[in-house]
Order: C-alpha cells, then structure tokens, then sequence
C-alpha cells in the first residue's frame, strides 16, 4: 500500500512553525551563548568554510587576481578563474596542468597558509574544556592553532594529501615536499611531466584527496578520526554532562555533515545546547531555540565577544 506524504512527514517531523524569524539582540544573544559555553564540560566545535573566512583566509578577489595572474591569462578569466573554489573545478587540459593549478592552491590555501589568531582565541577560550573538532576544512589551520591532531576530524578531505583518482586503494600520501618541486619547477601554469604523480598500484593518475566525487579514499587515518570522533561523542552523551555543540560558519553548502546532525542531537537530547555563529544564516529551528543561541554576525567579533565573556 503507497503511504500517504502528509505535510508533516514531508516535513521529517519538523514542527511546520520551525525557521520563523528570530528577534534577539545581538548583545542577548552573546550572554546566553556564553553562559552555555562556560556551563558546558563537553564542548564540540563544528567547523564550516565561515570559521576560515572570519579568521581571514581570502579565496577571490584582488587576492585571487594577483596571485593567480598567469593561470587567469592562460585559461580566461571566465566562471571558474575567480577564486580558489572556483579554480579548483576548471577542467584542466592534462596533468601537467592540472599539478601546476593544485600545488599552488595547497601551498597558498593550506600549507603556507596562516590565519590561526582567532582559532587561538578560539581554543584558548575554552581551556579546561573536553573539546573536539569536527571539520569540513581543508586548510589545516585548526592543528596548526595548537589543537592535537588526535582531536581533530577532517571528514573532507585537506590540502596537503592525494589519492589515486580513482580510489583503487585505501591510501593517501603527504604531498608538502612534491608541491614545494612543483612550486619550483611550475612554467606556463604546469609541471614537468617526470613530476606527475603515478598511482602506484593501478599506474592511473591521481588527484588531490579531496571529497570532489565518488573517488574520495578514505584511509586508515580519516577512519582512526572518525572512530575518536564517535568515542568522543559517546562519551559526552553518556556522562550525562552539559555538552555546548559549537557550530562555526557552517552554511547549506554542506549542511548534512554538522548543521542538520547538529539540529538533531540538540532535538534529541537535553543536557544539549547549540551555539550557531554565521555571518547570516544562524537561524535556529524554533523548536530547539530554547536550549540554543543562533548569532547572525561577523564570527570574528562573536568569537571575541564571546571570549570575554567566558
Ligand atoms: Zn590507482
């Protein structure tokens, strides 16, 4: 028998009244945040591409233009020469180009790249806390910030480690020495050809170990990460302590991976509070907005305000 769809069930048991307009001070909102950070023992930060924007990486603009001269006069400076998202998804004539495009995106986006102030402020903030970070980053910065790497789930992949392109084995390697080579060697936007990695197993080429498609390897160490990530977890949730989910410029580009699970655990559970900082879209379902601060605002100033306050 076909069941029926039903509003409610169209809307996953969502109270259809949830995501109505939210009208708090910014100074309120601040107060209750950092109370439940301070009451919380467990705190789990979720890290979206808004917390590296915030803390200052820059990806477009007169940036991109400037440092990304040579690759936007040789390949247009049309939809995808705009930024390094964008960049990274132009369709590269051979692996030549491809290297040469990539090895100047890690070094720049990851691997020299050093915008940990506010993660430091960040961290400090919540000293004597049991913290964990989940992240979609790639760029590194929460380790380079001084958070141990054991406390650290990268589920999307960095910039400093590739794959087979077509994930014929369960392995990625570190890449920091052959960018640099690259960096070196790099004429005309392209590597040498003796440079090109080769997958050693199927002979194929390889790609960045980034979750771009189906290919994304995901080795010992990403499921090492995962398994302290959920032993972490369990653990919070078990001890029946205050747990504060610390929700960090994590838009709809990816809202699956902590935006909606965050939605979900504060839902399910209530020694649980959510603090959502995002530049604009910190909107918080209504039926969980009592146990969660949703701040719409420049994370910088948020995360600082925050901190004196803790
Ligand atoms: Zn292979």
């Amino acid at each position: 028998m076909k069941r029926k769809i039903t509003f409610e069930n169209f809307l996953s048991g969502m109270p259809a009244r949830d995501y109505i307009f939210q009208d708090y001070s910014y100074d309120d909102q601040i107060v209750r945040a950092a109370e439940m950070i301070r009451e919380a023992d467990y705190v789990l930060i979720g890290a979206g591409a808004g917390m590296s924007t915030a803390a200052g990486a820059v990806y477009g603009g007169k940036w991109f233009e400037e440092n990304f001269r040579e690759f936007r006069e040789k390949y247009g400076t049309g939809p995808y020469m705009q930024d390094m998202y964008s960049a990274g998804f132009y369709p590269y004539p051979d692996e030549e180009a491809y290297w040469g495009y990539w090895s100047k995106q890690c070094l720049l986006g990851g691997i020299d790249a050093d915008f940990t102030p506010l993660h430091k402020t960040l961290l400090k903030m919540l000293e004597g806390k049991k913290i964990f970070c989940l992240s979609t980053n790639a760029d590194g910065q929460f380790a380079k910030a001084g958070l141990p790497e054991e406390r650290i789930f990268c589920t999307q992949g960095d910039y400093f480690h590739y794959q087979c392109a077509k994930g014929c084995h369960n392995k990625t390697y570190n890449g920091i020495s052959m960018f640099r080579q690259m960096d070196q060697a790099r004429k005309d936007c392209r590597v040498p050809k003796y440079m090109v990695p080769k997958c050693p197993v199927c002979g194929g080429r390889m790609n960045m170990n980034l979750r771009i498609d189906g290919y994304f390897v995901q080795d010992d160490h990403w499921y090492a990460a995962e398994k302290r990530f959920s032993d972490y977890l369990n653990e919070a949730l078990s001890s029946k302590k205050k747990i504060c989910l610390l929700e960090l410029g994590a838009g709809f580009n990816t809202p699956g991976i902590i935006r909606f699970p965050f939605e979900k655990l504060t839902a399910e559970n209530r020694n649980i509070r959510l603090v959502r900082l995002n530049l604009n879209e910190a909107v918080i379902p209504e039926s969980i907005s009592e146990r969660s601060a949703g701040i719409n605002a420049d994370m910088k100033k948020s995360i600082e305000d925050l901190a004196a306050l803790v």
